[in-house]
Order: C-alpha cells, then sequence, then structure tokens
C-alpha cells in the first residue's frame, strides 16, 4: 500500500487511505475535491494536499506516507465529518494524531454495532470499511482482531456469513449492559476544563502549556476565570464541570479548589488529567498519588504530555487548531 504510485487524477482511490471505492467529485469553483469515501466518510480536500497524499515521494517528504498515519488521520476525518476543506497547513496536525486505547476503541466499536442493531437478537451487519475506521486500524485483519476481542469478552456473538466487505455479529444482554453503561457517560463536548492555581506565576504554564495542550488534541480549553460571566463563580465552576469532556487538574501550589474540582468530576465519571510541577510532586496530597500525575519541568514539557494524555485518555477531539504553514527544510 505505501510503495503504489497514486495519480492524483485517479477518481477511484481515497487520497488518505487508498480505498478503490470512493467517489470524487471536483469542484472548479472552489478549486477542491469533494471526496466521499466507504472507509474515511465524506471530506474536502485542497489539490495540494490531495497532490501530496497521492504522490508516493511527496508523502514520503512530508512523513505522512506509512499506512499506521493515514489510518490515524482516516479514523479522525470519520470521527469528524464537519465538512471542512483539508489543506497543506493542517499536515502537522493530521501527523500529531495518535490512536485512543485498545480499551476506547473496543468501547467505540461496540457504540457502532449498537447504532447499527435494529433489535434485541437480530443479526446486524456493519460495513467493514467503517469497522476498520472506528477501530483505528491500519487494516482489515487489525479490526477483525478487536471485533474478536469483544466477542472474546462475551459482548458480543460472531455470525456466520462475515465476507470482505461486511461484519456480521449480534449483541448479548453484556453487550446491551456494557453499552447503556457506555451512553451514560458519554459526553459529547469540545470543551476541556482547567482546574489550576490561579496566580500570575503560572499564566506562562497555562498560555503556552495546558492551553494549546488541550488545543492540540483538538479540544477548546475552558478556565473559569479567563470567560465572562453573568452568575456566581461557584456556579460557573459546577456548570463548567458538567459540560466538559474531561478535567485538567494541575496541583502545583496546592489549593484546595482544585482537588475539590477535581473530585467532583470524578465523581461525576468526567476523566481527570493529574498535573503537577515536578519540583512540589511531593506535596501532592496521598488521595491524588495512586493516580498517574504528569510530572512536568516546564511549559513545553507539560503541553506535550496533556496532548499525549488527553488523546490516550478520551480520544482526538473534532476541533482543529490552526497551525503555521510547514517550512520546507532543504
Ligand atoms: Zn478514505
Amino acid at each position: 500500500m505505501t510503495t503504489k504510485n497514486h495519480r492524483p487524477d485517479d477518481p477511484g482511490e481515497c487520497p488518505v487511505c487508498f480505498s478503490e471505492d470512493a467517489v470524487l467529485e471536483f469542484r472548479p469553483r472552489e478549486n477542491d475535491n469533494n471526496w466521499k469515501c466507504p472507509r474515511c466518510g465524506i471530506f474536502h480536500c485542497s489539490l495540494s494536499m490531495q497532490s501530496i497524499l497521492s504522490n508516493t515521494t511527496d508523502a514520503e517528504y512530508f512523513g505522512c506516507h506509512n499506512s499506521r498515519k493515514r489510518a490515524n488521520v482516516s479514523a479522525w476525518i470519520h470521527r469528524n465529518q464537519d465538512h471542512r476543506i483539508f489543506g497543506q497547513d493542517d499536515i502537522p496536525f493530521l501527523l500529531s494524531l495518535t490512536p485512543p486505547s485498545i480499551i476506547k476503541r473496543m468501547d467505540d466499536l461496540l457504540l457502532f454495532f449498537a447504532r447499527h442493531t435494529d433489535a434485541y437478537g437480530t443479526i446486524t451487519k456493519v460495513p467493514m470499511p467503517q469497522v476498520i475506521s472506528t477501530t483505528w486500524s491500519s487494516e482489515r485483519k487489525e479490526a477483525l482482531r478487536l471485533c474478536g476481542a469483544l466477542a472474546q469478552r462475551k459482548l458480543t456473538l460472531e455470525n456466520t456469513g462475515t465476507t470482505t466487505s461486511t461484519y456480521n455479529l449480534s449483541i448479548t444482554l453484556d453487550g446491551w449492559a456494557k453499552i447503556d453503561e457506555l451512553q451514560a457517560k458519554t459526553i459529547d463536548s469540545k470543551q476541556g476544563f482547567v482546574a489550576m492555581w490561579f496566580d500570575e506565576d503560572m499564566d506562562n504554564i497555562y498560555d503556552n502549556g495546558i492551553h494549546p495542550g488541550i488545543g492540540k488534541a483538538g479540544y477548546r480549553p475552558f478556565r473559569v476565570d479567563r470567560t465572562e460571566h453573568v452568575n456566581k463563580i461557584d456556579d460557573e465552576v459546577i456548570a463548567g464541570i458538567r459540560r466538559s469532556k474531561f478535567v485538567v487538574a494541575d496541583f502545583t501550589g496546592h489549593r484546595g479548589g482544585v482537588y475539590y474540582e477535581a473530585g467532583f468530576a470524578h465523581g461525576l465519571g468526567i476523566p481527570v488529567i493529574f498535573a503537577c510541577r515536578k519540583d512540589d510532586m511531593e506535596n501532592l496530597h496521598f488521595d491524588i498519588r495512586q493516580y498517574c500525575c504528569i510530572d512536568w519541568k516546564d511549559e513545553n514539557d507539560l503541553r506535550e504530555r496533556v496532548q499525549k494524555r488527553i488523546e490516550a485518555v478520551v480520544g482526538v477531539g473534532p476541533v482543529v487548531p490552526k497551525y503555521e504553514p510547514v517550512a520546507k527544510s532543504v
């Protein structure tokens, strides 16, 4: 797959995942292409971006040639069908994508099966290309292993009749119980709540660490003191946490409010990303020490690790950050 040559004008092959059943619609007025791919879904691609992805040498130059990177991009597009145009400026963001944890991918797959199921006890036939993108897999074999893992946990029963284009299954009663549990937890939010010490010395840590870290993971940061509001600040905090997909709690300075907000989110089942400056870790309350806490050195270290942790825990979000265009190195 990675060594194939692709002509930019080849209408049958998706420039991202190389699916041969993709449909292309050229829109000369907008100067971009509108792709409908069975694996990636619908997306617009600028002509320059398409030419980079379709040409093996160019794709290699920009670092987006291997099947793992392409699988990440395909999965992300599939999850975020917001019909935006992908251009060359988006390459750093697309290259920074990493798949969520195996368990998260299995949970998403089970929810995907549920959306395709009409009634209890019936056989569900799901299109294989979408199973591949839902599970962030780079090929059919990898996706089938995750399908098999759900069956192994007795959440699904594999049915005969699976072909290269469809996977056949039925969901067990245990599977439906798990789906209820997952749906109750799912908050469809683009927001990440930030709990931290609001001290001037921490401004740089927020502006150049936490804020861009959340942004690069595909979410909008929400810090209550930086938001205009009309209600009491306590109410804003509670409402802000409830509306958020996750909370980033930085314990540096050990403010009571941060412990309270992290505990509140935890009680609601909202994932909490724990962080604390390395030289302040020893003062961390013992309740927090059991969690895997990001012990950061500076804002750059924090930014990168916050982004990676969010992506691992809740997956990449739908908000596309703006980057500087990629400079061509010599
Ligand atoms: Zn595709």
